[in-house]
């Protein structure tokens, strides 16, 4: 029999390290799956779904606290109409996604991950690649991790555009009011904007077109905002360079055609997989529940 009053029931929903899995047994009661109507918290990934049927089934929920700062899977309006509080993971992942945003753009460019094959291969011939430097450079989402970007690109860009819902007067950028005109005017589009509703597949056919024959495009985002079928296309047809990619439609599954295109580099939703940034993520998701359960102020709440 449970304790709720000292060890309450938490629905642990996607994978999260053993060492938060130990802090969280330490707290509560932990499953897997079927959690029972007496659930008081739910830990999640940046995927996790939380829908309403979800709700609807765990009518002692209190808390949902994401393990990043995606939270596109969740239902938030049946959320909050339930007074549930939702907490993510901001900031402490911020640089580690924008390093491997950079490390995505430089990959793909200077050919790091064929050269690497080929050298492993016994080869030592070199297929020239693209110089980095001097390139426009756009981001689609100037938020936490497209500041950061901006920040690392601005020593090596051409220019620096970006579309956001609103201008940001406090960044020299180039202001675009919509995504084809910021593909039209970079060299390299990275998208950092939320997934959901709002931007599904919103890098489509026209604005891998209006990229260009010499653009690269680096997602590490969500896979829901590039339109996968048409970026193939593009990618077969020569009507983009390249791509760098660390989140995709499906996953875990990677359409084989990317898989076989050597101007594409791959990576499995690793942004803010590093041992610093994993462990200050999961110290503030035990920070929130820990303020949740003694009546505190939450860190980090949406
Ligand atoms: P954030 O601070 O909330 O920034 C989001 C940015 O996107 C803001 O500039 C926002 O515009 C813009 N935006 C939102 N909706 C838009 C729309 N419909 N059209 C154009 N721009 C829009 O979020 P963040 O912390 O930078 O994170 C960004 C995303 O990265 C997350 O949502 C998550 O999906 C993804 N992520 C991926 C990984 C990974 O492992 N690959 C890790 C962490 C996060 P305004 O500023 O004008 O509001």
């Amino acid at each position: 029999m449970t304790n709720q009053a000292t060890h309450p029931d938490l629905y642990l929903l996607g994978g999260v390290s053993p060492a938060l899995e130990a802090t969280l047994a330490e707290r509560f009661t932990l499953h897997r799956k079927d959690p029972p109507a007496t659930t008081r918290a739910i830990v999640g990934g940046g995927s996790s779904v939380v829908d309403a049927a979800l709700l609807d089934r765990l009518p002692a929920l209190e808390i949902v606290a994401i393990h990043g700062v995606g939270y596109d899977g969740i239902d938030l309006a049946a959320a909050q109409a339930r007074g549930i509080a939702v907490t993510t993971t901001p900031d402490v992942l911020t640089d580690d996604v924008a390093d491997l945003a950079i490390a995505l753009m430089l990959a793909v460019q200077r050919r790091v991950v064929a050269n690497d094959r080929a050298v492993r291969d016994g080869g030592w011939q070199v297929d020239l690649s693209r110089r980095a430097s001097g390139r426009r450079i756009g981001i689609f989402g100037l938020g936490r991790i497209g500041k950061a970007i901006a920040k690392r690109a601005a020593p090596f860009a051409r220019g620096l555009h970006y579309t956001a819902r609103s201008a940001k007067p406090d960044f020299t950028g180039v202001f675009h009011a919509d995504i084809a005109s910021l593909a039209a005017a970079c060299d390299v589009l990275i998208v950092s904007a939320p997934g959901g509703d709002a931007t599904a597949h919103i890098v489509d056919a026209g604005v891998l077109a209006a990229l260009g024959g010499d653009g690269i495009l680096v997602n590490i985002a969500r896979g829901s905002l590039i339109d996968e079928t048409a970026l193939i296309a593009a990618l077969a047809a020569g009507t983009i360079a390249g791509a760098g990619l660390d989140v995709f439609a499906d996953e875990p599954s990677v359409p084989d055609a990317l898989k076989a295109m050597d101007q594409v580099v791959l990576s499995p939703h690793q942004g803010s997989a590093t041992v610093d940034g994993r462990a200050a993520m999961a110290a503030l998701v035990v920070a929130n529940l820990d303020a949740h359960f003694s009546g505190k102020a939450l860190l980090t709440p949406l």
